[in-house]
């Protein structure tokens, strides 16, 4: 695909830039360009680098009246060979489409997105971190149109920033803390949980706060119907092992299909585990973590691939898992995922694109 690159006339000086990676952190350091593609008449324009630079909206544009909003996470690594890989981009390409169709915005084809993502990591290339850190992409889709009538917009922006980042969790891959909301739900059925629209982590923020507040790292949140089954954190997938059993909620709809998830279920069976997509409630957590059957939890994203689960905050009290410290299982997953992702392991499944 045809892109036009307009390169930043005052990049950021070498040593700035070396200054800014040193440490990241996750999400405030920017590069210097941005990718760009418009929805008018009815099509995609082909996409174009530009300077990272504030949009010109009108006031009145639907994104900022109806939350006609999706996004995407991904990353970019630099190999100890100083090649960069992406993991699984098509993977998020997909999910990006089907956040459109919920939304009830166009779909950016596979092919654009790809085109978009790539030009920007090309054009930001001395941007991506080495070692321990990573680029991470940030894809996502806004109404433009200025009207405010409740229907879908015509009008769109489809824009990637990149951000390089170091780790997520401040004190490295130390277990978190989680809070268990009994207070608020993420999403019910039938509404907008396995998309990745900004709504959903708007709605997310209270929790997140709630749990802050009780010293924890982040929210999980139980069903909306009965308060019972365990979902996901705000911003990460879910997993338990019981009795040697690696088990993780199932895609019901109103959870985010997570690509760490997915991978995470393929490698863990080739490590001859038993896995199972069931639900598991928070009673249940509770018993076989005091039981003793519960030997391990971690949590899984993108942004902080796996984290363990050392300790569950609640209304009613807070219980410990294997005494708050990580499991080898968590470990060896984490370390054979993160080994894909940065080249340093084969790859039998294809699933990083140089
Ligand atoms: N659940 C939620 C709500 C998320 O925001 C994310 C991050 N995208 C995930 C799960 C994990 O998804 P992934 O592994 O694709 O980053």
């Amino acid at each position: 695909m045809q892109t036009i690159v307009e390169r930043h006339p005052g990049l950021t000086p070498p040593d700035r830039r070396a200054e800014l990676l040193r440490e990241p952190g996750f999400g405030k350091v920017f590069t210097d360009h941005m990718a760009m593609a418009w929805w008018r008449d009815g099509e995609w324009t082909a996409p174009r680098i530009t300077p990272r630079r504030p949009l010109a909206l009108d006031p009145a544009a639907a994104v900022l009246h109806y939350a006609q909003e999706i996004f995407e996470g991904m990353k970019a690594y630099r190999t100890e060979e100083g090649e960069v890989l992406l993991f699984r981009p098509e993977v998020n390409a997909k999910r990006f489409a089907r956040s459109a169709e919920r939304m009830a915005m166009p779909q950016v084809p596979e092919a654009l997105f790809s085109a978009a993502v790539e030009a920007l990591i090309r054009t930001d290339r001395d941007w991506i971190p080495s070692g321990e850190g990573s680029l991470y992409l940030r894809p996502f889709m806004i109404a433009t149109e200025a009207f405010l009538g409740v229907r879908p917009a015509t009008e769109y922006l489809f824009c990637v920033l990149a951000c390089p980042v170091g780790a997520y969790f401040k004190g490295g891959a130390k277990p978190v803390t989680v809070w268990a909301s009994t207070t608020f739900t993420r999403a019910a059925a039938g509404g907008t949980g396995a998309a990745k629209c900004g709504g959903n982590y708007a709605g997310s923020l209270i929790a997140q706060a709630e749990a802050i507040r009780h010293g924890c790292d982040q929210v999980v949140f139980l069903d909306a119907a009965e308060h019972r089954w365990i979902e996901e954190l705000g911003g990460m997938n879910v997993f338990f092992l019981v009795d040697g059993t690696l088990i993780t909620p199932p895609l019901t709809g109103t959870i985010l299909e997570g690509v760490t998830r997915s991978s995470l279920l393929t490698l863990a069976r080739e490590e001859g585990l038993k896995v199972e997509e069931r639900p598991y409630d928070f009673e249940t957590l509770k018993a076989d973590a005091a039981s003793g059957r519960l030997t391990e939890a971690f949590a899984c994203g993108t942004a902080a691939v796996v984290a363990a689960i050392g300790e569950v905050r609640h209304a009613a009290g807070a219980f410990a898992i294997a005494g708050g410290v990580e499991g080898p299982v968590t470990s060896t997953l984490r370390r054979r995922l993160t080994d894909i992702q940065r080249g340093q392991a084969p790859d039998p499944h294809g699933w990083t694109r140089r």
